[in-house]
């Protein structure tokens, strides 16, 4: 596809998510722009970073260090915010902590710790969100973020950091379930940690799939990759 037909493409996939945002803010007497869009765009080049900033987007996530990292070295002359998505190997948190303005999956008191140590030697301060897992089997923590039972333990790392900002609570509604039910325990997530830190009031939620039932219970951030950008080509 020519770099004009892929513009094109993406700027009609672009007006159809910012419209369905549109009417589910306003199905729930919410504003439109109370709905930050993220644009996830791992496995997608640079071309179509660049082209979605012409496009007027500039919030954009990965959920791979090294992907990320050489993409916000790709676009470092761009006003772009990039957000970091995917899970957290503690080895690499130092690392990590060199280019998102926001990390969206801290799921352990020791990522925080981490990115904290890298925050603070990169003289930077990152906003972060505790990642919850939203599983119907809550007791687990892990892969898809914390349990029920360490969520204030980490919420408190983060407000307690030095470097870094507690604001809020992500979640990645389980493959297959329930995303209203899910994302209805996210909200009450968001108020625990709300009690800890009043401005935490982030609440990223939502894909491409279920971003309305997300805005519905609140989301303030959505992460949309495929309804944009098309399926991901296959992992090189
Ligand atoms: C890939 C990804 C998304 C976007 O998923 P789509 O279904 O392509 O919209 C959102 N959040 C996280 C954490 C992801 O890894």
């Amino acid at each position: 596809m020519s770099g004009d037909a892929r513009h094109a493409v993406l700027a009609a996939a672009l007006e159809g998510v910012c419209a369905r945002i549109e009417s589910a803010t306003r199905a729930v007497g919410r504003l439109p722009h109370d709905v930050t869009l993220v644009v996830v765009t791992k496995s997608w080049p640079v071309s179509d970073i660049r082209a979605l900033h012409e496009l007027g987007v500039r919030d954009f996530a990965e959920n791979k260090h090294q992907e990320a990292e050489s993409k916000a070295a790709d676009t470092a002359e761009l006003d772009l915010h990039w957000h970091f998505v995917g899970q957290i190997q503690s080895n690499k948190a130092t690392r990590i902590a060199s280019y998102p303005d926001m990390v969206h999956s801290v799921d352990s008191v020791r990522v925080a710790q981490r990115l904290d140590a890298g925050a603070s030697s990169h003289d930077r301060e990152i906003d972060c969100l505790v990642q919850v897992s939203l599983d119907e089997e809550v007791s687990r923590g892990g892969r898809g973020g914390v349990a029920w039972g360490e969520l204030e333990t980490v919420a408190a790392a983060l407000d307690g950091a030095g470097a870094l900002r507690l604001a809020g609570v992500m979640g990645v509604a389980p493959p297959g379930g329930d995303a209203i039910s899910a994302y209805d325990r996210l909200s009450q997530a968001s108020r625990i940690v709300r009690a800890i830190s009043a401005s935490a009031t982030i609440v990223s939620a939502g894909m491409s799939g279920d971003f309305e039932d997300a805005i519905r219970a609140g989301a303030t951030h959505v992460r949309v990759g495929s309804a944009i950008l098309g399926q991901r080509p296959a992992l090189r």
